[in-house]
């Protein structure tokens, strides 16, 4: 398609955005694998007609207000790229017109509030927890509060687990095959600690020597993919000085969203004094089911009953990092796991970072189609490699008054260890 976008204003990604314009031919094959348009049903709501009102406003042929309800609307899940046989790359596309737009947007009084305690503090472990404590205690008069601050409460749960300290390094267990660094992650620190022990178990017992560092911050994924890019390149600043590059094989994610944004530090500060090591971070970094899946196993042990694992590819793992086959490698190794697939496996399940928050309604649809979906499978468990997938569906699970539980692929793998040899 023929545009008149000028790549130059759009920031770092402004040439893969505008290339992403030219590349789409209209043809439609990503509608069908679109989740807003599934529920929605309007072309407006579908990756071809944001990519049309994208176009418009870059252009200047359409004002920024008329487009934003449906750009605003969009998972940012990346199905759409997968789908497309052009290759559009529709995420920078989407990033680079999120950054350009944010600053110019309006928004209603109760958006802007929630923007702001989100930003002020899901990227900050004790602020979060004390937050989202003081939520807890106002929680029955969330029906009081503006939707997305209620939303907000609804997706907390009961209680908080203890914090874990990690330690700077844990050693390798026998012979050292390998030595990473772990981004810890920050919301993921607060409700699921035990994920990042889980990781390091399984890491130290396949002969992996874990450093985390202790400067890290947060991987900037959520400014990324809100448009807030200043604060974005900030944090990626930070973790390029945090993380020793040169001592280490690979970076390691844990969270999918996290992966993914961390993948993207080359792109972002390209052209930049610290484009070569921007470049060296996104190279060395790998999801940790990505990691071990190329590592080798070392044989995890048989689990003491058989369990069926139904696996839900997080959006940012499977569409955005092309991260498909590894996590299901590895939990057919554990000997006693089946992993089932699920019907409709490819649409998301309406966590999309913020997303659950800013859009409590479709993301409530896709929620309870994900949940039922996953019931399909008659699964002893649910497993999946993103704490954002991991809260919505255990959210809308038990809405559906199920109670299987939904576990990461790391603590399945940790589960396996942890038993006797045969
Ligand atoms: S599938 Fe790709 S080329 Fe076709 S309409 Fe969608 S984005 Fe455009
Ligand atoms: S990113 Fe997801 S929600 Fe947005 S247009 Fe693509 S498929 Fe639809």
């Amino acid at each position: 398609m023929q545009h008149q976008i000028s790549a130059q204003r759009l920031g770092p990604l402004g040439e893969t955005a505008a290339a992403a314009v030219s590349a789409c031919v209209h043809c439609g094959f990503c509608l069908p694998a679109c989740p807003t348009y599934q529920v929605l049903g309007d072309e407006m709501n579908s990756p071809r007609g944001r990519i049309l009102l994208m176009k418009g406003v870059l252009e200047g042929s359409m004002s920024l207000q008329q487009a934003a309800p449906y750009i605003s609307q969009c998972l940012g899940c990346l199905a759409c790229a997968t789908a497309c046989p052009a290759g559009v790359q529709y995420g920078a596309l989407l990033t680079a017109y999120r950054a350009y737009t944010e600053p110019k947007r309006s928004r209603s009084l109760s958006e802007t509030v929630t923007r702001w305690l989100l930003r002020l503090t899901l990227p900050y472990p004790s602020r979060f927890r004390a937050a989202a404590t003081i939520g807890q205690l106002f929680s029955w008069a969330g029906h009081l509060l503006p939707r997305e601050l209620n939303a907000m409460l609804h997706l907390l749960p009961g209680h908080f687990p203890k914090p874990v300290k990690l330690k700077p390094r844990y050693a390798a267990v026998g012979e050292r095959r390998a030595r990473v660094a772990l981004l810890a992650g920050c919301v993921q620190q607060v409700l699921a600690p035990h994920i990042n022990q889980a990781t390091i178990e399984v890491l130290t017992a396949n002969g992996v020597e874990v450093i985390v560092p202790p400067q890290q911050v947060c991987c900037g994924a959520l400014a990324l993919h809100t448009g807030e890019m200043r604060t974005a390149l900030k944090l990626a600043r930070h973790n390029l000085r945090a993380f020793t590059l040169e001592e280490i094989d690979a970076v390691i994610a844990n969270a999918a969203g996290c992966g993914s944004a961390l993948k993207e530090y080359g792109l972002l500060l390209k052209g930049t004094p610290e484009s070569s090591r921007a470049h060296m971070f996104s190279e060395k970094t790998r999801d940790v089911n990505e990691f071990l899946d190329a590592l080798g196993l070392r044989p995890p042990h048989p689990l003491p009953r058989p369990m069926t694992v139904a696996y839900h590819d997080a959006c940012h793992l499977a569409h955005a990092q092309g991260v498909w086959g590894a996590p299901r490698r590895l939990l057919r190794s554990i000997p006693n796991v089946a992993v089932v697939e699920v019907p409709e496996g490819e649409i998301c399940c309406g966590s999309a970072g913020t997303y659950n928050i800013e859009h409590p309604h479709i993301a409530q649809q896709l929620g309870e189609r994900k949940a039922r979906n996953l019931l399909r499978t008659n699964a002893d468990a649910v497993a999946t490699s993103n704490i954002g997938c991991i809260v919505q569906i255990q959210t809308h699970l038990a809405q559906q008054g199920s109670s299987v539980p939904v576990l990461h692929t790391m603590e399945l793998l940790a589960m396996a260890y942890r038993q006797p040899t045969i």
